[in-house]
């Protein structure tokens, strides 16, 4: 091993690490060893091994021992120690001799774990079948017998117990690349980690390769286990894994089952967790998710709609809605935002929440916003053509703004239909914005570089630095409506759109509020000074052939 590996393998191991050159002449020894034996590293150093000698093995013991050094390279076994204090404790000990270039640098590493919890207790397990020889934490043989017996002690006291799958995200690319030492010694940082977030009572497993098992023995609610998960993919997550120079960050994503719901058995329970697991993984890693059933059957929905949306744009499936916005203080109609919906043979309207986030993960939301900006821009061109010079706005997606040709594409539709750029706006969320925020100031300049007005959407929803705006070329903000819907019980929300108002106009943008139900809402942003309306009180959004271009009268 390399001496970075060596550094973390020491520092953090939860086992007993001693090393030792070739006179054996202890040169360090790590935290645990300290916790285990009681001797601080400056009483160890420079001494043998033999310090902790308990007396309890004979001389013919310790010569088999060096002999299978000699021959083998390592030892492993069962051997009685004393601590500091002259307690004696069995430990499992495993020796390897290492050497280098050179005596000098050639010695033996220690590696062991106390095992006195096991040997005192009415416990007559083996320690090595029931542990994972790299991480001390149990294995599954262990899990399943501690399993069954939490759930029987749940049972009747009618809590619940959870069990958590856990998968590190991208783990092999670190492994295949780093060496196995160091995805080893990262494994062994991760069950560090993991102790470090469950209760002592909990019992963690090393499922196998990066996989590991969490059961909480008893908890109140599932709420509970998901505060749990929540802890372990940030435990995880928040600090790189330091080998060497180098620091690599690793995810995880798991997957939770809670008995009785999700399963009457460990088995059961374990296999539910993992399949939770994999939901989790889906959604990018990096996120814990629930096992029910009707998640399974989400997912199967999820993929069917999947495959029937690729084909829906060429079947014609796809049309735009659209709805006015207003100017509150005329009342007179100045733009409309294009709403997509599908028309799916069997099932009907369905509305864009339920496959805009589908498009996106499949990668259709670019030929489907092309298509979106394309017959939005078209149908502008025609209402100009007829008379009426009406804004449209169309929403963009995250995933649209990363593909390099966006800009060509809307510039291209732009010059095809002949409509002044000025009459486009796009909408971005922003969330969305927040992001990246260097990358979206880049690509919206290139936008506003075309002539096109740009809209914040969902404003206020982000929680992010103001700064942001008065770096962006930006011509709007849309109100987020779940702000609207309050304002008469909420004293913060009508605060909030008062200020939102405030701060637009300082910097000289118009405000949208969307989602106006009620002529008293209507009313109140007249009063507050809000530029334009949008809501199923002036209108629903509609098929184009049923659009009225004329202003409201309330
Ligand atoms: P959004 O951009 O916030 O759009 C406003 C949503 O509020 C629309 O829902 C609209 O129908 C609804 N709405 C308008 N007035 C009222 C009202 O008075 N009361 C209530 N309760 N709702 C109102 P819709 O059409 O279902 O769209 C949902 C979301 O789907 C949109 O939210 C937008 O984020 C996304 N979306 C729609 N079309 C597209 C598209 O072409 N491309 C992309 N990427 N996303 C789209
Ligand atoms: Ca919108
Ligand atoms: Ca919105």
């Amino acid at each position: 091993m390399d001496a970075a590996t060596d550094t973390l393998f020491f520092k953090h191991s939860t086992l007993g690490m001693v090393r030792a050159d070739y006179k054996m002449r202890i040169t360090a020894v790590n935290d645990a060893f300290t916790r285990i034996t009681g001797y601080s590293s400056s009483e160890a150093l420079g001494q043998t091994p033999r310090m902790l000698s308990s007396g309890k093995q004979d001389p013919a013991f310790y010569a088999q021992m060096w002999a299978s050094i000699e021959n083998d390279g390592f030892w492993s076994g069962e051997i009685w120690n004393r601590r500091k204090n002259g307690d004696i404790y069995p430990e499992l000990l495993t020796i390897d001799s290492i050497t280098y270039k050179g005596d000098e640098h050639s010695g033996f590493i220690g590696v062991f774990a106390d095992i006195s919890h096991l040997k005192n207790g009415s416990s007559d397990l083996g320690y090595l079948a029931h542990h994972d020889p790299l991480t001390g934490l149990s294995n599954r043989l262990l899990l399943s017998a501690r399993l069954e017996k939490s759930l029987e002690l749940v049972k009747r006291n009618q809590a619940k117990t959870a069990v958590l799958f856990i998968d590190l995200d991208a783990f092999k690319p670190v492994n295949d690349s780093l060496g196995h030492t160091i995805g080893d010694s990262i494994l062994i940082e991760v069950a560090n980690r993991l102790s470090g977030v469950v209760r002592q009572a909990d019992t963690i497993t090393r499922w196998g390769g990066d996989e590991f098992v969490v059961v909480l023995d008893v908890v109140n609610s599932a709420k509970n286990a998901a505060t749990v998960a929540d802890n372990i993919v940030e435990a995880l997550r928040a600090e790189p894994y330091i080998v060497g120079d180098r620091s690599v960050y690793l995810g995880c994503s798991v997957g939770i089952s809670i008995f009785p719901e999700d399963g009457g058995s460990g088995e059961v329970l374990v296999r539910n967790a993992d399949t939770a697991m994999y939901q989790a993984k889906n959604l990018g890693g990096n996120q814990f998710c629930f096992y029910k059933q009707e998640m399974t059957e989400a997912v199967q929905d999820r993929l069917l709609l999947a495959g029937e949306l690729r084909g829906a744009l060429e079947a014609n499936q796809l049309e735009l809605h659209y709805q006015p916005q207003y100017c509150v203080r005329t009342g007179k109609m100045l733009g409309v935002e294009s709403l997509i919906r599908w028309q799916h043979p069997e099932k009907g309207m369905i509305p864009p929440d339920q496959f805009i986030s589908i498009a996106e993960e499949t990668g259709l939301i670019i030929p489907i916003g092309t298509w979106v900006i394309e017959t939005a821009c078209q149908q502008a061109r025609k209402w100009m053509d007829t008379g009426s010079l009406i804004t449209i706005a169309v929403n963009v997606s995250a995933k649209q703004l990363t593909d390099r040709n966006f800009c060509n594409i809307v510039e291209t539709i732009l010059s095809e239909t002949k409509l002044p750029p000025h009459l486009l706006e796009i909408e971005l969320t922003e969330s969305l914005l927040i992001e990246d925020i260097e990358k979206s100031i880049h690509i919206f300049k290139s936008l506003s570089g075309l002539g096109i007005n740009l809209a914040i959407d969902d404003f206020g929803t982000g929680f992010s630095s103001l700064s942001y705006l008065t770096q962006l070329p930006v011509k709007k903000l849309k109100i987020d409506r779940s702000f609207l819907r309050k304002i008469f019980s909420k004293k913060a929300d009508r605060k909030l759109i008062n200020s939102i108002i405030a701060l637009g106009h300082s910097l000289d943008l118009k405000v949208v509020t969307e989602g106006v139900e009620t002529v008293e809402q209507l009313n109140y942003l007249r009063e507050n000074n809000c530029d334009l309306a949008q809501g199923y009180l002036l209108s629903r959004p509609v098929k184009a052939n049923n659009l009225i271009i004329q202003s409201y009268d309330i």
